[in-house]
């Protein structure tokens, strides 16, 4: 008989946003691992199962606890909250069974059964801030020196990505949130807009909105995720809104006609060949690799690769239309 392990993440942390497989897993499972509070929230499912309730710190403890029970031939479900990817117990446990030996083929099956992380959760009660580029960086430097998270908030505030901050600030870690503010006033305008979301979905639950220059000062915690707008997110009747691009293409304000030189269903003149072919010319017509570089906030060596590289066929086929939504 083999056993197996799922890692599963129950979503935001209510019955009604947890997916029907992570349930499934969890009613099957002989043993469910996992901290305290996400045991309480599957307290319908555990009669007659083994439950091993961890506290926060012991994640590499319950990875190889969850290895030896597997291996005795039982099924055993990981719980993490939102996705066990995201900052989860996912990568712990691969770590754990890479080190006893273990392999996909080998005796023990494992599953990780997704879940809505916390972004998720959160943008999905502040409107729709994602709607664009986003990213995520966890302020805790428990496992991660400070300058390589300085490092990504100072590259993503200058590419500007909406993020969303996952613990950002505890009882002990209260600054690190006050330094993600000062990097990313070094790129974005005071006023962008800031969600705090606190226990999305769970009792206590709290939304907030502010800007870039007072998110500092709102009440965060372990269970709070800061989602930061990119320089177009915007806030109207309390929902905060990122654009999809539609404006580039067509115009909003004329009943929705197409914008001139721009089509439906194809790439903007700004798009990768329109770009290219732009490049060419304004090159063409002296102006430097430096200025260009300059101009696109791109490095000079990308110009000139681009500059360089053959010219591609213009579209002979006939696409069928790519859908923006
Ligand atoms: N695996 C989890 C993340 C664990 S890290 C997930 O995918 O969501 C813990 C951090 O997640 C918290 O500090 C907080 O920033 C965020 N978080 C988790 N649950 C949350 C919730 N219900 N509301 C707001 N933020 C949450």
């Amino acid at each position: 008989m083999s056993g197996s392990i799922a890692l599963v993440g129950i979503g935001p942390g209510s019955h009604d946003h947890m997916t029907h497989r992570a349930r499934a897993v969890i009613a099957e499972a002989d043993v469910v691992v996992g901290y305290v509070t996400y045991i309480k929230l599957v307290a319908d499912l555990l009669e007659g199962k083994e439950v091993i309730r961890k506290g926060m710190t012991e994640e590499l403890d319950r990875a190889v606890h969850a290895l030896e029970r597997a291996r005795e031939g039982k099924k055993v479900a990981l719980i993490s909250s939102g996705d066990a990817g995201v900052y989860g117990m996912a990568g712990p446990t691969y770590e754990v069974l890479f080190q006893a030996g273990w392999t996909p083929e080998s005796d023990v099956s494992v599953e990780v059964v997704p879940g809505a992380s916390a972004i998720n959760a959160c943008a999905a009660l502040v409107g729709a801030p994602l709607t664009h580029d986003f990213c995520s960086i966890s302020l805790s430097d428990l496992l991660t020196p400070w300058p390589v998270i300085a490092r990504r908030l100072d590259a993503v505030a200058a590419s500007d990505f909406v993020v969303a901050l996952y613990n950002p600030k505890s009882g002990r870690r209260t600054q690190q949130i006050v330094q993600a503010q000062a990097l990313f006033l070094r790129h974005r305008r005071p006023d962008t807009p800031v969600a705090v979301v606190k226990s999305a979905y769970r009792k206590r639950e709290r939304v907030e909105f502010t800007t870039l220059a007072h998110m500092s000062e709102c009440e965060i915690g372990m269970l709070t995720t800061v989602l930061i707008g990119n320089s177009h997110t915007f806030v109207r009747h309390g929902l905060m809104v990122t654009p999809r691009g539609y404006a580039n293409k067509y115009d909003l304000d004329e009943g929705g006609s197409t914008r001139e030189g721009e089509k439906a269903g194809r790439s903007l003149s700004s798009g990768l060949l329109g770009w290219m072919a732009q490049l060419r010319a304004d090159h063409a017509e002296g102006i430097g690799v430096a200025t260009l570089a300059q101009q696109h906030g791109l490095p000079p060596d990308y110009i000139e690769a681009v500059l360089s590289a053959a010219v591609d066929e213009p579209e002979t086929t006939t696409p069928t239309e790519e859908t923006e939504g």
